[in-house]
């Protein structure tokens, strides 16, 4: 299907956001915005994200940096679709530019999209891309200030992936405190620790991904 952008979409976010999300429902597409700090693993929990998915969805990820191809071709070298956004120095993706993305994508052959936005706690998380779901993944080397300290992110996203739980012997994280933080500022919201590198927690990931997938269908 031929995606044609009008003017509005062009030049106003929540008219693109309202775009992405129509076209979204209409493709029974779920849409996945994520989002973290540089460094905290996105990329490749997506990569294990379509090793583990790919033969049940078919999955296309959106990849969101200030330059380069690299993550883009990691996802396909996994063997999704993947179209790379580059923003020049832009710190964040609106809903304008993964409009425009959506040209490159076939959304009549795709079940899940993931969004991976811009490295960056601050601006992502205040721009409606027209997703359904917006999840962050804060790492055990960034610490336990990340949750009170950006607040915004953190009061914004319904699942915080805890990534990189490997590390934990190595460094003074506490899990608990991060439960503990993340329920006073959004206790709608869960933490799943996860380590996309052994692999730990990630079929709890995998669950989320399918419950939340079998309640878009219903929509
Ligand atoms: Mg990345
Ligand atoms: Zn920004």
């Amino acid at each position: 299907m031929k995606v044609t952008l009008r003017t509005d979409v062009l030049t106003n976010n929540d008219k693109a956001a309202e775009f992405n999300r129509d076209l979204f429902q209409k493709m029974k597409v779920m849409v996945v915005n994520l989002m973290s700090s540089p460094g905290a693993g996105k990329t490749t929990l997506l990569e294990e994200t379509v090793r583990a998915l790919a033969e049940k969805y078919r999955i296309a990820v959106i990849e969101g940096d200030l330059a380069t191809e690299r993550d883009a071709n990691r996802i396909r070298a996994m063997g999704a679709k993947a179209v790379q956004i580059n923003t020049h120095g832009g710190c964040h993706l609106d809903a304008r530019m993964v409009a425009a993305a959506l040209a490159e994508l076939d959304l009549e052959v795709i079940d899940l999209l993931f969004i991976e936005n811009v490295g960056n706690l601050v601006c992502p998380s205040g721009y409606d891309l027209g997703q359904n779901h917006k999840v962050a993944v804060l790492s055990i080397p960034e610490g336990n200030d990340k949750i009170p300290k950006y607040p915004q992110m953190f009061m914004r996203t319904e699942l915080v992936l805890l990534n990189k739980i490997d590390l934990l012997p190595f460094l003074d994280f506490s899990v608990e405190e991060a439960r503990k933080d993340l329920g006073e500022i959004n206790p709608a919201s869960s933490l799943l620790p996860l380590s996309a590198r052994t692999k730990e927690g990630l079929d709890e990931w995998f669950s989320w991904i399918e419950g939340a997938f079998q309640k878009c269908l219903q929509l």
